[in-house]
């Protein structure tokens, strides 16, 4: 039996597009599977209809995959004793098998054309008969076939499907009526092209790679009967068939849509693994995100970690109804893990952004003081990596602008702000530049100059940073330097001259 071989599971993506959110859960629980039993997991290319092909998708199912942490044992790129693993490159082995088939009475050539298929869709649809293929060419005689075989002319392989009896689904967590064998009408199996279709290429393929648990969408359950009905056909061993539940918005009504929508919390929903990671979310953020989706790890807690995740996964707990999850529980996730990131692996792992964001190289950012020294803070403050750039983006720079009017704090004119500036300038100059040495006595300033300390600090956070909310005062100074912290202030009396002149 399948149970008892060891667990080989794949992820058989098309490069038809940008890596989807449901395209990641698939791929996490086969992952999860595999790493729980000790398994193997395979990564294939299900290449093999060319009007779809789009190039870059090889690339961003890959990198998506990377970025999770859900690395494969066999397939593309890493190579395996079962490959090649593009079915594009598999091709011979289709075309042995669907001889095969055709010899053991289970398929044949039908030479059918685009016109005649068109105009039994037209009848079908006058005469409100179900379409399909009316299995004209099953019936051909041998000289009938040879015939069409010296006229040259194109053909594809069809499936003969069983005329009688029912198949049953056997997929290990529902239960379907099985479907009358008849209503599936001899699908193609072998293209004119000389590619095979999905359901030929799937079904061997996951033969020959020793697949035993086929974890994947229920889009595909309809054309499970069908599957069940080559596996017999072949005479092979039908794998565990595991069809994980379709993936809703997150406002929790209708299925994931490729369009942008806002859930029902207000937050935008994101498709692509691709559009997730941009937006500055965790990769472990992510993995306890999606593993949350049609299965739960305990009944007290939704935050695990992916050893955690691996140690309790286990097929039948899956859920078969379909699922949402809100962005908003996504986000307040991310945060979370970013609360528990060590401040030098936060740091990193923001460079990309506040490079991208600043226009700087990484190397720059990666280089800057101002990065060690403003990120522990901000990080209680950060739901996403996206979060960081705006807060300490006035560090990178060497000219911040802003309007000369924040300068001016409640209460106050823009003479009584400037002394105020002032006073602190000539304060700042004497005392040693270090977080915790220069707030008291700036504190001690604010007194003596009855004013309030978030007067003070005010003016001085938006002399330095620009920003009326920016991380903590004497950290910002710290990360600017001594140096640029009185050019700023200096600029900033300038201004509140300016503008006590004219006002
Ligand atoms: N190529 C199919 C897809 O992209 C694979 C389905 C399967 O796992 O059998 O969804």
């Amino acid at each position: 039996m399948t149970e008892d071989r060891p667990v080989r599971v794949r992820m058989a993506p098309s490069p038809t597009g940008s890596f989807h959110l449901g395209s990641a859960r698939t791929a996490l629980f086969n992952w999860l599977y595999a790493r729980h039993t000790g398994g193997k997991f395979l990564l294939r290319i299900e290449d093999t209809d060319q009007t779809r092909f789009v190039p870059e998708s090889l690339d961003d199912i890959m990198e998506s995959l990377r970025w999770l942490g859900l690395d494969w044992d066999e397939g593309v790129g890493v190579g395996g004793p079962h490959g090649p693993y593009f079915q594009s490159e598999r091709l011979a082995l289709y075309h042995e098998w669907a001889d095969w088939l055709i010899k053991n009475g289970h398929a044949y050539r039908c030479y059918c054309t685009e016109e005649r298929l068109a105009e039994l869709r037209k009848v079908q649809m006058e005469h409100k008969q179900p379409i399909g293929y009316d299995r004209h060419c099953r019936y051909l005689s041998q000289a009938e076939r040879a015939e069409r075989e010296a006229g040259g002319r194109p053909s594809v392989i069809r499936f003969a499907m069983p005329l009688e009896g029912e198949t049953g689904f056997v997929d290990l967590l529902r239960d379907a009526r099985p479907v009358e064998n008849r209503l599936i009408v001899d699908p193609v199996l072998l293209k004119s092209d000389g590619f095979p279709t999905y359901h030929l290429a799937n079904v061997i393929d996951d033969h020959f790679m020793e697949i035993t648990h086929i974890l994947r969408g229920d889009e595909w359950l309809n054309s499970l009967p069908l599957h069940v009905n080559l596996y017999h056909a072949f005479g092979w061993e039908i794998p565990v068939y595991v069809h994980l539940p379709l993936i809703l918005d997150p406002s929790g009504v209708g299925k994931l849509s490729k369009r942008k929508k806002k859930g029902d919390d207000g937050s935008e929903q994101l498709t692509y693994i691709w559009e997730y990671r941009k937006a500055g979310y965790l990769p472990e953020a992510m993995v306890n995100f999606l593993a949350l989706i049609g299965w739960s790890y305990s009944a007290e807690t939704d935050l695990f970690t992916r050893e955690q995740a691996i140690a309790k996964f286990e097929l039948r707990d899956i859920n078969p109804s379909a699922g949402a999850l809100p962005m908003s529980k996504l986000e307040w996730m991310n945060g979370i893990y970013m609360r528990t990131l060590a401040p030098a692996d936060l740091a990193e792992r923001l460079v990309p952004f506040v490079a991208e964001d600043l226009g700087l190289a990484p190397e720059t950012v990666r280089a800057h003081p101002a990065l060690a020294i403003l990120t522990p803070a901000i990080q209680e403050r950060l739901k996403t990596l996206a979060d960081a750039s705006e807060l300490i983006d006035f560090a990178f720079k060497d000219k911040i602008e802003y309007d000369p009017q924040m300068l001016i704090a409640k209460g106050l004119d823009a003479v009584g702000s400037r002394l105020a500036l002032e006073a602190a300038e000539r304060r700042l100059a004497e005392l040693p530049f270090s977080a915790e040495e220069m707030e008291q006595p700036m504190r001690d300033l604010a007194d003596e100059l009855r004013l309030k300390p978030g007067q003070l600090f005010g003016i001085l956070r938006v002399a330095t940073t620009g920003k009326n909310v920016a991380p903590p005062l004497f950290v910002s100074m710290l990360a600017l330097g001594r140096e640029a912290t009185l050019a700023r202030v200096r600029t900033a009396e300038g201004l509140l001259k300016g503008m006590a002149a004219q006002g």
